[in-house]
């Protein structure tokens, strides 16, 4: 048996002016994964891939690796890397193959396409017709029909925080081996709302997306090959964000057709539950310098780097300088150039530098706006760590040259390749400890509670200022489907 297994991630917020080059594909050299790199970078570790190249061995299968890439969220991808990376993979599968397995994000937006992945699954049909295509998705993917009408399974993760890749790696594997062996003839059924549920109500740790999540993997354990429901990003201006579902069962085509409906006929009864409210930033921070507990993090969940945020914008952090807040760590603001200025300075040296604010968000009509901050650069580090989990445990991370800049009050983060916090390792690699702070700034949305949750006492959410704000009024949206709920009022 011969199995081609390629990976292509990335969330496209068509809003963020964060450019995406194949070299961010490249985890720090100068072209993706390939062949026996990826077989050493993904072989163990807690991701989708992961779980393919797992699942070959057991079945003693031979593998083809054509290509492996997963860029940091940001804006729309390069053509040039979208084509190269799909090359390769179609490339490979021309070749022949007894069945592909894909590990893909499922909202890739390259530039000039809507749909990255629909359009990688159509290219792969013009040279593989026939060849059974097992995909996993992320659970933001925005699912376009293309994805469902050329792929034979598709499997999104369940949770989110996403713990569950290397899981989810299995259930779209499983149903195409067992295809291979003659057990299963997978039946696939998918559908849409028109509805944009918000990021910060998107967690499966919380109501409804709990439940929604608990009733597809309950389908699951009554015998259905793979039952999902994604939420969507809704920072794409593409017709197809938001919320859908898909649902592949053993040659019922019925049952997955009513399945799928039931998935989203929950989220569509509970979509006011998955609009978020706004609490403003100065009310947010007189809140924290109340609480009587540490850690409270401080969540800056308009500039999430793992949402297309620039995650150089100085206004959270800004205010809690402003408050006087001490005791307290912040991760991280992406300036390259301020790291370079403080490995100049050396470790040990008091600096006053310009930090953050090195990207304009035209979408939004704002320009990136610098702070002025003095601290004593505490450490330098190379930036590269392993994650410990629990998601895509073992994975690889690169913060790319980083540094940690001590105010005083505030211990700042400052990296030069983006790296949201959700791993102790990249807290590890800087030499922070943020379970003795008492506050904790995080540039993040939901994904800081898979490494970090536990330690934190209280959570304050935070309005600051980016590219995956929380104020859909900031966004303008020309192409999303209408009408779609909460942007459109009712009928
Ligand atoms: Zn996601």
């Amino acid at each position: 048996m011969r199995l081609l297994i390629a990976q292509m991630k990335h969330e496209t917020n068509t809003f963020s002016p964060v450019p995406t080059p194949l070299a961010r594909f490249a985890h720090g050299g100068s072209r993706p994964y390939e062949g026996d790199e990826i077989r050493e970078a993904f072989t163990g570790t807690g991701t989708a891939i992961g779980a393919f190249l797992d699942l070959a061995e057991k079945a003693g299968a031979s593998v083809v690796l054509p290509v492996a890439g997963n860029a940091a969220p940001s804006g729309p991808v390069a053509r040039d890397a979208y084509e190269y990376l799909t090359g390769r993979i179609v490339d490979a599968a021309a070749k022949g193959c007894d069945a592909i397995l894909l590990d893909l994000h499922g909202a890739m937006v390259p530039e000039g396409l809507d749909d990255g992945e629909g359009e990688l699954l159509r290219r792969i049909r013009v040279v593989a017709p026939q060849v059974p295509i097992g995909v996993a998705l992320d659970m933001h993917t925005n699912l376009f029909p293309a994805m469902a009408e050329h792929a034979t399974v598709l499997a999104g993760y369940q949770t989110y925080p996403h713990v569950d890749m290397f899981e989810t790696g299995q259930r779209a594997a499983r149903p195409i081996l067992a295809m291979l062996e003659g057990r299963a003839r997978p039946a696939m059924a998918f559908g849409h709302r028109p509805m944009l549920p918000h990021v910060m109500r998107q967690s499966s740790l919380d109501s409804p997306n709990r439940e929604i999540q608990a009733r597809a993997r309950q389908m699951e354990a009554s015998g259905t090959l793979a039952a999902t429901f994604f939420v969507g990003f809704p920072h794409a201006d593409i017709p197809f964000a938001g919320a859908s579902a898909v649902v592949v069962t053993d040659g019922e085509a019925a049952r997955a057709r009513r399945e799928c409906d039931e998935l989203l006929d929950i989220a569509w009864r509970d979509r006011a539950a998955f609009v978020y409210a706004i609490e403003p930033l100065e009310k947010s921070i007189e809140r924290a310098a109340r609480i009587d507990a540490r850690p409270v993090v401080l969540l800056d969940h308009y500039d999430n780097c793992a949402s297309g945020g620039t995650m150089d914008t100085m206004t959270v952090l800004g205010a809690m300088l402003d408050a006087g807040l001490e005791d307290a760590a912040a991760f991280a603001i992406f300036d390259p150039q301020a790291v370079k200025q403080m490995q100049a300075a050396g470790a040990g040296a008091n600096v006053t530098l310009e930090l953050g604010g090195r990207l304009d968000m035209p979408a939004l009509g704002l320009k990136g706006k610098p702070r002025t901050v003095s601290g004593m650069v505490k450490r330098l580090v190379d930036g590269r760590y392993r994650n410990e989990g629990p998601m895509a445990k073992g994975e690889r991370g690169d913060m790319g040259p980083s540094a940690l800049l001590d105010t005083g009050r505030i211990e700042i983060a400052v990296i030069s390749r983006h790296v949201e916090p959700y791993d102790m390792g990249s807290f590890r690699a800087l030499g922070m400890d943020p379970a003795k702070k008492r506050y904790l700034m995080l540039k993040s949305r939901v994904h800081w509670r898979a490494g970090l949750g536990p330690l934190a006492k209280a959570v304050v959410e935070c309005a600051g200022t980016g590219v995956c704000t929380s104020d859909y009024s900031q966004l303008h949206f020309r192409r999303v489907r209408r009408p779609v709920f909460p942007l459109d009022a009712e009928r």
